[in-house]
């Protein structure tokens, strides 16, 4: 089922949560709601959930209005972070806990009922935890029941607001897949909130940034990433080396005084943020300090790649490098080096 989202805007007092959001989820996708804390991103889940009313604006669900729905006329499944599980039931009857409260003629058998628990704790890898109680369970698989309780409605759509920001890193790596592998099966319009990038590039067919209630860009992993909409898209999408400049004649001046060449400056001038990612970077080893040089402040290893942390004329700059060629350009801390920027994104101030 797709959704429609258009022209949406809601205020808590005189704050303004969300400005005249635009959205279309197609049916079928996987979408990231990414953005700073405050951007706004659980407001308009809540708004496409039916728990919260907009100002102005439109929900369309299927193509059909449905502004004045409630939340189970909408035939949304939610998951939260804190989507607290009902303690005094064993795992089993919180997935069937849905089924049961259905209205008398839409109910199904206990037989029927059981057998569709059992598929969805199936389908969860969770069988084997069926009769526990959720204080019986760890973090990961409480998400997971949870998840199976909101598909145990058969929802068109899937709204999961934070699904596995209170999980340590390794569970939460692993949950990312298998959600990602879930969805592939099922093919259930998905949104879900994070404001993790890595979560939202890994997990997500496409992602939607936000800031201060807005959205500033809606796009792949890949476009997001690599073409950002602004600076505040390409600052808040991973790793980058920020500068604010002056440009002139093809040179960019920093604010800190310090001169640097890069690619993307012709046609520019005037005050700019420029933005360079640390694997754009290459060092060329040079004998001594000059006005070209930076100088290596930190060498941190790890997997394949090691950061190498420089001082470039006041500027701490992250560069990274392929461990195995560490050897031919000899860097150790306290060498200088020169800078060659391959790429870098302007943008005018
Ligand atoms: P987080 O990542 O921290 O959950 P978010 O992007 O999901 O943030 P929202 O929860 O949508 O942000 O909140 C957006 C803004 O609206 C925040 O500044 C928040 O304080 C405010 N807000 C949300 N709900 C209410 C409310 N019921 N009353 C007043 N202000 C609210």
């Amino acid at each position: 089922m797709g959704i429609e989202v258009k022209g949406i805007a809601k205020r808590f007092g005189a704050f303004t949560a969300l400005d005249n959001v635009d959205l279309s989820v197609r049916d079928g996708e996987l979408l990231a709601l990414l953005g700073p804390s405050g951007s706004g991103k659980t407001t308009l889940l809540r708004i496409i959930a039916g728990l919260e009313f907009a100002d102005f604006g439109e929900i369309r669900l299927n193509g059909e209005d449905a502004g004045d729905r409630a939340p189970r006329d909408r035939e949304v499944g939610f998951v939260f972070q804190h989507y607290a599980l009902f303690r005094h039931m064993s795992v089993f009857e919180n997935v069937a806990f849905g089924l049961r409260v259905r209205p008398r003629a839409d109910r199904q058998t206990n037989a029927a009922i059981s057998a569709r628990v059992t598929e969805l704790l199936r389908m969860v890898q969770l069988e084997w935890l069926a009769d526990r109680y959720p204080s019986q369970l760890s973090g990961g698989q409480r998400q997971r029941v949870a998840l199976a309780r909101a598909l145990a409605i058969e929802p068109k759509v899937l709204l999961l607001d934070e699904p596995f920001g209170a999980l340590d890193a390794k569970v939460r790596k692993e949950l990312r897949r298998w959600l990602r592998r879930l969805h592939e099966e099922m093919h259930i319009t998905s949104v879900f909130v994070t404001h993790d990038q890595e979560e939202a590039l890994e997990l997500a067919d496409r992602v939607v940034v936000m800031n201060h209630g807005r959205i500033e860009q809606i796009g792949s992993p890949a476009e997001v990433y690599d073409e950002p909409a602004s600076a505040f898209v390409c600052d808040f999408l991973g790793q980058v080396n920020r500068f604010d400049c002056e440009i002139e004649n093809g040179l960019a001046r920093t604010t800190q005084g310090a001169e640097l060449r890069m690619p993307g400056l012709n046609g520019t001038r005037g005050a700019a943020t420029c933005f360079v990612r640390p694997h754009e970077i290459d060092l060329v080893p040079i004998d001594r300090e000059g006005p070209e040089a930076a100088q290596v402040r930190l060498i941190h290893q790890i997997g394949p790649n090691a950061r190498v942390e420089l001082d470039y004329a006041g500027h701490i700059l992250e560069v990274e490098v392929g461990r195995d060629r560490l050897p031919a350009l000899s860097l150790s801390v306290g060498a200088w080096c020169a800078l060659r920027i391959n790429n870098a994104r302007v943008f005018p101030r």
